[in-house]
């Protein structure tokens, strides 16, 4: 078993009521408090779910369970800290330069398909009005490697935001350990396209997906070595 350098105590529970600060726990309740916060509904589809497998958001009402396997797991951390981050530094610097910040604003949509009526929502990491009254979002990705950019279902979810937020364009910002490069989307998803991802699922959208989804252990339309 390997040992902590000398002066070192790795933290463990015991070692908890000592110090009375547990920064892993902290972050723990934050993260737990916003999942808490961001349920799914029935009847509303989020931005995302257009854009990726339709089964993750049926199977993520009906096993529960097997979703909160990922909500903890370090690569998300490292992205919402990342996102957090950045999304404060720009508004601090863009609204020093007069343009008018939203972070992480939220905007719904009521989508009619066939005889049905859905709710469209999504949350933009920021939406930037310049001192013109042009408006621009922006969504932060982070990677953990290098890949050909940017990614389609990055350029859709954008387009799609293009129309729920008014926008005029998006920009796309990756962040990898490789790579910081910003990429403009002016396209903007009409309803219709809207409307026939909504009647015309996909499992999975990209096979991708299923080398990274909690559900594959469950899926009956798993890639499997996609
Ligand atoms: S395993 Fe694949 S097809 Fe099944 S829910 Fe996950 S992403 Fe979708």
């Amino acid at each position: 078993m390997g040992r902590s350098p000398p002066g070192i105590i790795a933290s463990s529970p015991r070692f908890y009521s000592v110090s009375g600060l547990d920064i892993v726990k902290e972050l723990y309740g934050l993260f737990r408090e916003e999942r808490a916060r961001h349920q799914r509904e029935r009847g509303v589809v989020w931005v995302t779910d257009l854009v990726s497998c339709s089964l993750k958001p049926v199977f993520s009402l009906e096993y529960e369970e097997l979703a909160l396997s990922e909500f903890f797991s370090p690569p998300l951390v490292l992205g919402t800290l990342v996102h957090r981050g950045l999304e404060a530094l720009l508004s601090q610097v863009l609204a020093a330069k007069q343009y008018r910040v939203e972070v992480e604003p939220e905007r719904s949509l009521e989508v009619s398909v066939d005889d049905a009526k859905y709710t469209l929502k999504g949350r933009a990491d920021l939406v930037v009005t310049t001192p013109e009254g042009a408006r621009i979002g922006v969504e932060i990705k982070t990677l953990r490697g290098d890949a050909a950019l940017p990614l389609e279902h990055h350029v859709d979810q954008a387009r799609i935001y293009n129309l729920l937020f008014d926008l005029e364009k998006s920009y796309l910002v990756y962040i990898s350990p490789e790579r910081l490069a910003q990429y403009e989307v002016g396209d903007r998803m009409g309803l219709d396209e809207v409307a026939s991802r909504i009647r015309e699922p996909r499992a999975p959208r990209y096979t991708w997906e299923c080398r990274y989804c909690p559900f594959s252990v469950i899926c009956p339309s798993k890639v499997a070595k996609a």
